[in-house]
Formats: structure tokens, C-alpha cells, sequence
């Protein structure tokens, strides 16, 4: 049988949800034998290899225009896509930001706020641009299934990646569905 191909990224997210996934620990070796990471922070891999990917997981949710493009092209490209963890599904502690005009937050961090030298927006083109409030993936594309938890625990990565390795719906049990 192949190997699952799995990609994985970080919107504006923490990282923690990656993390998580680490958690798995021992049973990591034997998922390594089910699955091949495709573009990951875990690995170097700079592209999506192709539109052969079987699952994206994609933790953030969508503050920027960097995100808007990576997500869609997820989505184009991975036959199943799975929002994990609270920013993924809400925006999260991110989407604080959400009842606070763009113009404040930009002024508090480089302008007004304590500590500030040189104030002055960046504004090199390379830098994305920020979106006006941080969106939860359902918001930008079409989400198959979602891993909540702020992280999941690294046991609701398990079950859903050996029920879809086995062909099954992913269902987690209720001790699994956290959002904390
Ligand atoms: S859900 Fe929590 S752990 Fe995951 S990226 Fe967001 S803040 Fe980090």
C-alpha cells in the first residue's frame, strides 16, 4: 500500500498545534510507516509536490494576503483539508484583534506603543498585507474535517489520521473534542 501523503502549515497560528502533533511521541515511527510529510515546517520542502497530496492540515487561522493564497492552495491541492486547532476553526486569540480597527493595531505596534524607536509602519512590498480582521478557514475555503483544541491533543491527531489511513470517517470521541 502507499504511503499517505501529508502537508502541513502554519497561518497565524503559534506553532503549538505542531507541536502537538510532536506529542505523539513514539507512535510518530509508527505513523512514519503509513505517511510521507510533504511541505511541512517539518520538513524543507518548499512547494506542495503536486496536486497528490491526500491530506493538508493547516493550523491559523487567516490574518494576511500570504495566508489567503497558501490556504487556497491547500485547498486546490490536497483531496482532504483539516482545520486544526481554535485559530484554524474561530480565528482564535488572534481574532482578538477582530473589534479594533486595522489603523489602532498597526498604530499600537509600531507608533504608539511602549518601547517604540524609529515608529513607522513597514511598508516593504514584499511583506504581505494584513487582512482587515483574522478569518477562520471556513470563512476562505471548503474544510472537510476540523481537530479542535487550543492545541488538540496529540491523541485526536491519531485517531484522525488511522481512521482516514484505514478509510474510515474521522469521529473523535467527546474526551478528544476540547477547546481549551
Ligand atoms: S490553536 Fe492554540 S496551539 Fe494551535 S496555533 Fe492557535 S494558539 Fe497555537
Amino acid at each position: 500500500m502507499s504511503k499517505l501523503r501529508i502537508a502541513t502549515c502554519s497561518l497565524a497560528g503559534c506553532f503549538g498545534c505542531h507541536m502537538s502533533f510532536l506529542d505523539l511521541d513514539e507512535q510518530l515511527a509508527g505513523l512514519a510507516e503509513q505517511i510521507e510529510l510533504d511541505r511541512s515546517p517539518l520538513t524543507d520542502i518548499k512547494h506542495l509536490a503536486g496536486d497528490g497530496i491526500d491530506i493538508g492540515l493547516i493550523e491559523g487561522g487567516v490574518c494576511n494576503a500570504e495566508n489567503v493564497h497558501t490556504l487556497r492552495e491547500f485547498r486546490s491541492r490536497c483531496r482532504i483539508l483539516v482545520a486544526v486547532g481554535a485559530c484554524a476553526l474561530t480565528g482564535g486569540v488572534p481574532a482578538l484583534r477582530n473589534g479594533i480597527p486595522l489603523a489602532a493595531c498597526l498604530g499600537e505596534a509600531y507608533l504608539h506603543g511602549p518601547g517604540i524607536e524609529a515608529a513607522g509602519v513597514p511598508d516593504d512590498p514584499e511583506l504581505p498585507l494584513l487582512l482587515d480582521r483574522v478569518y477562520p478557514l471556513h470563512e476562505v475555503v471548503r474544510i472537510d474535517h476540523v481537530l479542535p483544541g487550543c492545541p488538540p491533543p496529540a491523541a485526536a491527531f491519531h485517531a484522525l489520521l488511522t481512521a482516514i489511513i484505514a478509510g474510515q470517517p474521522p469521529a473523535l470521541e467527546y474526551a478528544l473534542r476540547r477547546f481549551d
